[in-house]
């Protein structure tokens, strides 16, 4: 299991407040979390500050908790079933810290009143002062504490503390040059370890996927259950005729053209063959620090847009829409972009999300030209031209680039869509509605309503395929594809 610390920038901005103080010393807080567990990440969401009262730290030198504050702090945590966060300042530490023997002894002692009162692991955090780097541990037990790799701080901008001992630097390759020319060294350096995960593996997930390996990321997942069809051809990129008939998965497809765009020196493709309205699907994807949503169907934009609150992963989501004359001249095409976070609005109050659709598509309707036509509904738009998917997946990179390397120093822009016919980029100025259930639900991790439910259509679909045979001509194709890449690798 791995584990990892994730608060919302308010949150954050309070604790850092509080622990760099205008006279240089040490100080200390207290806070309380709740869990998102994924399938191999365990992630600590940092849910409210404990302020000190009077009388309840002390600051001379070494800043130390009463026991009383840690009481009250603990008793607190547990009316409302968190767990408790020890958390104090190293004013001149820089970078990912470590425990002196004062911070062990302390954090230690405190480990079995803390799991007595809540049952939850004691959290330790240091914030180092000179570049607000944060660390932490989980104390399982009272003899040696459990670090975890990342401390994300999520709003607008998405700041990461990586422990580099745990997830090292990764090694820049000459390929990389042009790129940390770019950004510079210390932005790829934590860029490249983010774990991305790209839901949906059709044009623009396909496209994403493959700039993202380019952009040296170390580990990117695709999440799709689809096949590539002769229709899907003419806009997914690198896609082959041969993939086509083969019926080969989309995630296949995209493994395939990653790693070979992929400029890491050990890049990995994670594969996941499930739908994210699954909950295995669901629970996978909270293994990651960022989320690309090329999906554009309701139930699964909605689970994106809910994780991006509950459990504090941004979600990078975006679209086209053409319109055509009854001519079939085009008439228009718009598309969007806009980052899922803490502090922004969420897609439904975006309008990008129609709440009621999701029983729909729930229910397989929206493909079911019965039922559109008797609730007057216009059936979903399929179309899509490879000349335009690209300004989709551009303007969601761009929205990654601006969430992760903070260019002009603002994070992620307000929503943008493009208004093809009056060539206009337009800000959107939609706001958060006032009791928006899913930014209601900010750091609530496991406590999340689910909207994942198990179905077997999507695992049907991934059975049947793995059983399909195929005639020989294909499978001669199949033995000519695999020499002829063996040949490509061997001669580069
Ligand atoms: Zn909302």
């Amino acid at each position: 299991m791995r584990y990892s610390v994730a608060m919302t920038g308010e949150v954050e901005t309070a604790m850092r407040d509080h622990l760099v103080r205008s006279d240089g010393q040490e100080d200390v807080l207290i806070a309380t979390y709740v869990l998102s567990t994924g399938i191999e990440r365990t992630t600590a969401l940092i849910k409210r500050v404990i302020f000190p009262g009077d009388g309840e730290r002390l600051v001379h030198g070494n800043a130390s908790f009463t026991g009383q504050y840690v009481l009250r702090a603990s008793n607190e945590a547990r009316a409302q079933g968190h767990g408790v966060v020890l958390l104090h300042s190293h004013p001149s530490g820089k970078g990912w810290q470590r425990l002196s023997a004062t911070d062990w002894a302390t954090e230690s002692e405190y480990e079995r009143v803390a799991y007595a009162i809540t049952k939850m692991p004691l959290l330790g955090m240091t914030l180092g002062g000179r570049d607000t780097s944060w660390s932490a541990r989980f104390w399982f037990d009272k003899s040696t504490p459990t670090w975890a790799e990342s401390v994300r701080s999520v709003s607008a901008k998405l700041a990461v503390t990586w422990n580099d001992e745990i997830i090292p630097v990764p090694r820049t390759t000459r390929s990389q040059q042009r790129t940390i020319s770019s950004w510079g060294e210390r932005t790829q350096a934590s860029l490249a370890r983010l774990r991305v995960l790209v839901v949906g593996g059709g044009s623009v997930g396909l496209d994403v996927a493959q700039r993202l390996a380019a952009t040296g990321l170390v580990s990117v997942g695709v999440m799709d259950y689809d096949a590539v069809e002769t229709v899907n051809l003419d806009r997914m990129i690198g896609a082959t005729r041969l993939d086509a008939a083969l019926g080969r998965s989309k995630v296949d497809v995209a493994a395939r053209l990653m790693s070979s765009a992929a400029t890491a020196d050990r890049f990995q493709v994670l594969r996941h063959e499930v739908s994210v309205t699954d909950p295995v699907g669901m629970n996978a994807a909270l293994d990651y620090d960022v989320i690309f949503s090329c999906v554009d169907r309701p139930w699964p934009r909605a689970v994106l847009n809910a994780i991006a609150y509950s459990d504090l992963i941004p979600v990078i989501d975006g679209g086209i829409a053409l319109d055509t004359f009854p001519d079939g001249r085009m008439r228009n095409g718009i598309w969007r972009a806009h980052t899922i976070v803490p502090g922004r609005p969420c897609m439904a109050c975006l309008g990008q999300l129609v709440v009621g659709d999701i029983p729909l598509d729930k229910e397989g309707l929206l493909d079911d030209p019965e039922y559109i036509t008797g609730a007057h509904r216009d059936a979903p738009s399929r179309q899509n031209v490879a000349a335009l998917s690209a300004s989709v997946s551009g303007a969601l990179l761009a929205q990654f680039v601006s969430l992760t390397a903070h260019p002009g120093g603002r994070g992620t822009p307000a929503p943008l869509r493009y208004i093809l016919s009056t060539h206009t980029l337009e800000h959107s100025s939609a706001d958060s509605g006032l009791y928006c259930p899913y930014e209601g639900d900010t750091a609530i991790g496991d406590a999340r309503t689910s909207l994942a439910e198990h179905r077997e259509d999507w695992r049907t679909v991934v059975r049947d395929r793995a059983h399909t045979k195929r005639p020989l001509r294909l499978r001669i194709a199949v033995v000519a594809e695999c020499i002829l890449q063996r040949l490509l690798s061997l001669a580069t």
